[in-house]
């Protein structure tokens, strides 16, 4: 076990680095953050705060000197830099993971070679493979840049042959997959955590809506059959011990209406539709991630109650600072903010949790308030 006190290392410097960081100081450990921005989220709540390059030589190895592991907070960072921390302390997740689940073309073969259910797409690396696309099975469809793609950024719908060759033109002809546009009866996503002696733990199943391509609204329990949870969770084990992950990692679900469940895709670090473990959880999934990386105990995932998390977003600042008592002065409301400066539309500012006795009041009381936040209206 790495002792409180020791130096922990972060790759990133986002909220989900921040809620890690939090998290990991509470147990008594130092937080040490590599990013490249000035104030990032994690950067200014962390013990110290390396503002370099992820790849940058130098700042690896001062983060390598001090931290007895790392970690990191999102997936795009560069699977290099692990593996170069990973010669001197303890990486999780690994280099391989975040390799697979950094690039969608490798994270859907991985998925069918396992034996997961995707949903019809093809592979487009070339102008020959862009004319070769079945029209008439994968359109219309999302054409998807197989890299540093996020929260609906790097998609484009397309509906006809010539609205996807210009598509593929405009993510400049890199690698993509085309994914055929389902109808989705729900979404659904597992947060699950596995540690360095194979011990692997799910929390529950949870249900999310998304607006345009970012989440939205999160509920759990999920409100769905308890066979559908039921696969759901053992589909991300699979994956979890197929990956040999070390960490906290997340699966996305599409639920087709005939009762279908498939994969979408694997996010390797705590995801934005586990933010409700932090105020209805027994353990969250930050301290699940400095659990593993600390090589303690995992802890207990058990839900206290049901509840709503619903996302801030800077549209929320259109009428300037939005008036917090609305959601203060609800009970049984938890509210969280990144401290971002700036807020732009589309940018995740925060999130807050409903927490209840069933389902439907915590999502009727989540949406009140997230259209009170929207519409600047005082409380
Ligand atoms: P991101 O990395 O941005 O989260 P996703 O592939 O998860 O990218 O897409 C974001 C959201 O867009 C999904 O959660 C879903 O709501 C919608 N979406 C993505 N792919 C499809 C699809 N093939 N059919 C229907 N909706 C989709
Ligand atoms: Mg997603």
């Amino acid at each position: 076990m790495i002792a409180p006190g020791s130096w922990l290392g972060l790759l990133g410097g986002g909220q989900l680095g921040r809620m890690f960081a939090m998290a990991a100081q509470s147990m008594g450990y130092k937080v040490m953050v590599l990013d490249p921005g000035a104030d990032s989220p994690a950067g200014s709540v962390a013990d110290h705060h390396i503002q370099a390059d992820y790849l940058n030589r130098a700042a690896l190895e001062e983060l390598a000197k001090h931290c007895k592991a790392a970690t990191t907070e999102f997936e795009n960072v560069p699977a290099d830099s692990l593996t170069f921390l990973a010669q001197h302390c303890l990486v999780s997740p690994s280099a391989q993971s975040v390799a697979i689940a950094q690039d969608r073309i490798r994270e859907k073969r991985f998925l069918a070679s396992i034996g997961i259910g995707v949903g019809p797409f093809a592979v487009i690396e070339s102008e020959a493979e862009l004319h070769q696309v079945d029209a008439a099975a994968l359109l219309p469809g999302i054409l998807k840049l197989s890299r540093l793609g996020y929260d609906g950024k790097g998609q484009i719908c397309v509906r006809t042959p010539e609205e996807l060759r210009s598509a593929y033109a405009r993510f400049g002809g890199k690698p993509c997959v085309l994914e055929r546009m389902l109808d989705l009866a729900l979404e659904v996503s597992v947060v699950v955590v596995r540690d360095f002696g194979g011990d692997i733990v799910t929390f529950p199943v949870s249900e999310n809506e998304h607006l345009n391509g970012i989440l939205d609204l999160t509920i759990v329990p999920a409100r769905v059959e308890e066979n559908i949870a039921a696969q759901a969770r053992d589909a991300t084990v699979r994956v979890t011990q197929a990956l040999d992950y070390r960490g906290v990692l997340c699966v996305e679900y599409f639920l087709l209406h005939d009762g279908q469940l498939l994969a979408n895709e694997i996010a390797p670090r705590p995801h934005n539709s586990g933010h409700y473990t932090i105020d209805a959880c027994v353990t969250s999934q930050f301290e699940q991630q400095a659990r593993v990386l600390a090589k303690l105990p995992l802890g207990d995932t058990a839900l206290h109650c049901p509840a709503a998390m619903v996302n801030i977003l800077g549209d929320a600042w259109a009428k300037g600072e939005p008036d917090w008592r609305t959601v203060l002065a609800t009970p049984r409301a938890k509210l969280h903010l990144y401290g971002k400066s700036e807020a732009r539309p589309g940018r995740k500012m925060g999130h807050f949790t409903i927490l209840g006795d069933e389902a439907t009041s915590v999502v009727s009381t989540a949406r009140d308030i997230r259209a009170r936040l929207l519409s600047g209206a005082t409380p």
